[in-house]
């Protein structure tokens, strides 16, 4: 693994939940560990092919200076989502934001929000059987691209399918997608959830007729067993509509 380490670089600037903060400028200090492959770097001594840390550090100040937010967690965020946008070198990243000077009435050191993030390439599998199904997909899609931490890669033909399960009576139209994200897998589900809430999915009968429906199939290496999460998604294998939209973006993928 390669890492690279900033310390304690410093701005001044105005974050704070009370009036004062949004106009005093006080201090906000940051520390990160960049994860990006710098093999490449370090045998050509070059520095075009790892993460320049001055220019890291450039976006710090511009997303600190540039915006006054109420909360330390939402500037740590802000910076580490448009860490990743803006280096696609960088795998994974942890970043902490100090305020040492807010305002606490006891004596301390310092307080500070640590963001862990690492980049996932995600399998989605998306269908619609009600009302207008291509625009349903294409909205869809269209607003995982507008998800911060998200971007949508690549995304297969639509293919019309016959309905699954015995609850659904119309035609399906489904795709399968391949999108890079910073969120785990219980944020990316919530965004889900809203998207799909967002195109007018109503949750009745189960596998019944939808607006829209999109499934985890696979998120990065990870197996996930809890209430709200089975990752890789717990039928895929009995289902060609997902498998063979899958295969055709993804031909590596063994199952
Ligand atoms: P199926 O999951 O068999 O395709 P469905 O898609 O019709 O059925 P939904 O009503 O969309 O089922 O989802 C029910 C719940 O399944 C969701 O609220 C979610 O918490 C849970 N779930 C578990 N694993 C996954 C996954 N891999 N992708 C999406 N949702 C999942
Ligand atoms: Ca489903
Ligand atoms: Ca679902």
């Amino acid at each position: 693994m390669n890492i690279i380490r900033i310390r304690g670089v410093e701005f001044s600037a105005c974050h704070g939940l009370n009036n004062f903060e949004k106009v005093e400028k006080q201090p906000f200090i940051f520390d990160a560990d960049v994860t990006a492959d710098f093999y490449g770097a370090a045998k050509n001594d070059e520095l075009l092919q790892t993460v320049n840390y001055s220019s890291f550090c450039k976006m710090l100040e511009r997303v600190t200076l540039g915006n006054t937010f109420n909360l330390i967690e939402k500037l740590a965020y802000e910076c580490a989502f448009t860490a990743f946008e803006e280096f696609p070198q960088i795998s994974a990243l942890s970043l902490t934001v100090w305020k040492p000077q807010a305002p606490m009435k006891r004596k301390f050191e310092s307080v500070g929000a640590t963001v862990e993030m690492r980049r996932e390439k995600v399998y989605l599998s998306l269908g619609s059987s009600m009302g207008d199904k291509k625009k349903y997909l294409d909205t869809a899609l269209e607003k995982l691209s507008a998800t911060r931490g998200v971007k949508v890669e690549k995304v297969s033909e639509y293919v019309s399918t016959e309905p699954y399960g015995g609850a659904a009576e119309n035609m399906f139209l489904n795709c399968a997608a391949c999108v890079s994200t910073v969120l785990t897998p219980h944020a990316l589900l919530d965004e889900i959830h809203r998207i799909e809430a967002e195109c007018g999915r109503v949750r009745d009968k189960r596998w019944g007729d939808r607006t829209l429906d999109i499934d985890i199939i696979f998120f990065g290496n990870e197996n996930i067993n809890d209430e709200r999460l089975t990752v890789p998604h717990r039928d895929f294998m009995n289902r060609d509509f997902v498998k063979i939209p899958l295969k055709s973006i993804a031909p590596h993928l063994n199952f």
